[in-house]
């Protein structure tokens, strides 16, 4: 039995960078209409900066946004458990009725069905991970760092320059670092981890994560206190999936009103914060041209390719088509320009001019 009912013009579940672009570029052109948001937790968190969280509590306030605070009665803070074509539920039961809806639940750590990945590993995806982790990391002895992609590179920077007391290991599946950028950036990542002390593996694979050891595919045992790990991503998509499809377009096949973006979206951009948002303002806008009956032609959304890599705190490479650059400071104080840009904007409700 449904506990209450509401109604909203347009509901979008999920408040990652995805929401809350849209909802600006949707409250823009139409200021009066109703949006509510979604999200099971009560702050947006800007994580291409969690690691700088890593033995750093107090820097997590600082990426944060109160949603509440900002947002309103905009805002519900709500798991939702189920999406259908013509209502979504709460796990309170309260159901939501709308004209439109976005899908922006994003993704998580793909454990390929390993319990052991799943009990013994150490997660840096959502804010919450910090805490747990930086609890371990100050004991720790042993940390092993188990990623696919370039936020490897990144937390087993700051982690060398902030903890001299353990010994720090990453490794990699493939036989060079960021192995999707110019070889260049490779290479400069390896020397700057090497000159810091942590032991790189490359070309295998972890096989079992215990408590406080792992093996590799090539039946290396090796002690770990903590291992943290990302070695690919799962989409969000349970909450949607047995009622609803969608092909590589953003609308669902069963209803044009129900749009997805972002990570937990099938099309052809990277699961990156930077086309989570170009994706949301495109919806953000198909949305509003529905509700102001107006037509427009779109170009087809392409990968951002300009890419800031940390190897420590102020020290990073830009990557830039099949380049890179290393350009300390400067790339720093991009990234961090960036980050309060961003911020900013959400907080204020308004995309600045650049
Ligand atoms: C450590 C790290 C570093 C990164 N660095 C970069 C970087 O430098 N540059 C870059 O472009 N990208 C980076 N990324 C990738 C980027 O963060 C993601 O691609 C981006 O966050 C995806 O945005 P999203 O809105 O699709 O999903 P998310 O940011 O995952 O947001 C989804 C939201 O949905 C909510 N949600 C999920 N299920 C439900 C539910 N059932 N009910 C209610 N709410 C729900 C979640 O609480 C969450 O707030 C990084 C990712 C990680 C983990």
């Amino acid at each position: 039995m449904w506990q209450t009912q509401h109604h909203s013009t347009v509901v979008i579940i999920g408040a990652g960078f995805a929401w809350l672009s849209s909802y600006i570029q949707l409250r823009k052109r139409n200021p009066d209409v109703s949006i509510t948001l979604f999200d099971l937790r009560n702050h947006f968190t800007f994580i291409p900066s969690l690691h700088e969280c890593l033995l750093d509590s107090d820097h997590l306030s600082s990426i944060q946004i109160d949603l509440k605070k900002y947002y309103g009665d905009d805002f519900v803070q709500a798991e939702i458990q189920t999406i259908q074509p013509e209502h979504i539920t709460t796990v309170e039961w309260d159901v939501w009725t709308f004209d439109y809806a976005v899908i922006a639940t994003g993704s998580r750590t793909n454990f390929f069905d390993n319990e052991n990945f799943a009990t013994h590993s150490y997660l840096l995806r959502r804010p919450e991970d910090t805490i747990r982790l930086n609890q371990k990391l100050t004991t720790a002895k042993h940390i092993s760092i188990i990623w696919w992609w370039f936020t490897g590179v990144e937390v087993a920077s700051i982690l060398a320059l902030r903890n001299h007391n353990a010994h720090i290991r990453l490794i990699h599946s493939q036989e060079r670092l960021l192995h999707r950028l110019c070889p260049d950036c490779g290479i400069r990542s390896r020397k700057r981890l090497e000159k810091h002390h942590v032991e790189l593996i490359l070309g295998d694979r972890v096989q079992d994560i215990q408590k406080d050891h792992i093996t590799l595919q090539s039946g290396l045992s090796l002690d770990s206190d903590v291992t943290i790990l990302s070695s690919g991503i799962r989409i969000n998509d349970q909450h949607h999936k047995p009622y609803l499809t969608f092909d590589w377009a953003y609308n669902s096949l069963e209803s044009e009103r129900i749009y997805m973006c972002g990570d937990v979206a099938i099309h052809w951009l990277y699961s990156t914060g930077h086309n989570a948002m170009s994706e949301w303002k495109r919806i953000g806008n198909l949305i509003a041209d529905q509700l102001l009956w107006v037509q427009h032609n779109y170009k087809k959304l392409v990968n951002y390719d300009k890419l800031v890599i940390s190897l420590g705190e102020q020290d990073w490479i830009l990557s830039i088509w099949w380049r890179s650059i290393y350009l300390p400071w400067i790339s720093w104080l991009f990234k961090k320009m960036i980050e309060k840009k961003i911020i900013r904007e959400l907080r204020n409700k308004r995309f600045l001019p650049f």
